[in-house]
């Protein structure tokens, strides 16, 4: 420890928490810089109905980055949520998307689908998110029921009543809703109610867990009691597939069904011909 170390020696850090803060902070140089520099891109995923009918596609944030590749948000994401660089980032994904979104418009397919955004906190919880939201569409001249923005169960563990405000200001202009992950944070199910929603995304764990399986039932009986849709994350096998589907499972999103991929090879493997 720093004690340990001796009088008159300031030793605050040892080398290995030294070189963590160190490569924190030149993270988060080089997050600063791909703002700047264009670096980011959105994939899109894929999601189907009960058909197996396309209904959408979730946006997903990549980094490009100019040594290391294509890095995905795992490695970015926490860092710019604590950095407060999520700011200007969610801001440009929501802009892109709308735009991305917007170019599609007259696509016999891809021009009626609603696609999701994912929505960190600290964005919901910005005094400005609601006129950001609503500027980034009209910007693009996109109506808003064609973008569903997606919400961890987390968000609601602050400020409640301002969250509640605001979704219910946005979903007023039409924008859609889903809590992301459920099941994984802690949710009010009393909240829950009170929420204008549209999904609940089942957790890719328990779609993946064959231990889940109750808890996946009660999700999709959550879902139907509540009135909402609901969407498995992470459907990897036909198994899991044929499981959800047995248990009333009225959506899927995963690897089995589509990987994200860049928005033109979207295009062109979905589009309407
Ligand atoms: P998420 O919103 O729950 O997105 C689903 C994640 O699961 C994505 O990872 C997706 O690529 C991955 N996935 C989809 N299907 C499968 C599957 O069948 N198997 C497996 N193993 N994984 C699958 P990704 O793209 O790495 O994103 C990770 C998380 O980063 C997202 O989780 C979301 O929370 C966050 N994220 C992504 N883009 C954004 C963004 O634009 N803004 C914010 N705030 N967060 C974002
Ligand atoms: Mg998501
Ligand atoms: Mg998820
Ligand atoms: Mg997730």
């Amino acid at each position: 420890s720093a004690k340990a170390a001796g009088r008159g020696m300031l030793r605050f850090f040892d080398p290995a928490m030294q070189r963590a803060v160190e490569e924190r902070s030149a993270l988060e140089a080089r997050l600063r810089d791909a703002i700047g520099g264009k670096q980011f891109t959105l994939y899109c995923q894929p999601q189907f109905d009960a058909d197996l009918t396309l209904t959408g596609g979730e946006m997903l944030l990549r980094w490009q980055h100019p040594e290391r590749g294509l890095v995905g948000p795992g490695d970015f994401i926490p860092l710019a949520e604590t950095s407060g660089l999520i700011m200007p980032i969610g801001a440009w994904v929501l802009e892109e998307a709308c735009r991305r979104v917007a170019a599609w418009r007259d696509d016999p397919i891809l021009g009626r689908l609603c696609y999701s955004v994912n929505i960190s906190a600290q964005q919901l919880h910005h005094p400005d998110f609601v006129q950001q939201t609503l500027a980034a569409l009209q910007g693009a001249d996109l109506p808003p029921g064609r973008i569903c923005l997606e919400l961890t169960e987390s968000l609601l563990a602050q400020n409640v009543e301002d969250v509640i405000g605001k979704m219910h200001t946005l979903r007023h202009h039409g924008v859609c809703f889903s809590i992301d992950d459920f099941g994984t944070g802690y949710s009010s199910l009393n909240y829950l109610r009170r929420l204008p929603l549209y999904a609940l995304k089942i957790d890719q764990s328990f779609v993946q867990d064959e231990q889940s399986e109750a808890i996946v039932e009660v999700i999709i009986a959550l879902g139907k009691k509540l009135d909402l849709h609901v969407i498995a994350e992470g459907v990897e096998t036909q198994a899991q597939l044929d499981g959800l589907a047995g248990k009333g499972c009225q959506a899927y999103q995963g690897y089995l069904l589509g990987k994200p991929m860049p928005l033109a090879a979207f295009h062109d493997k979905y589009r309407g011909r």
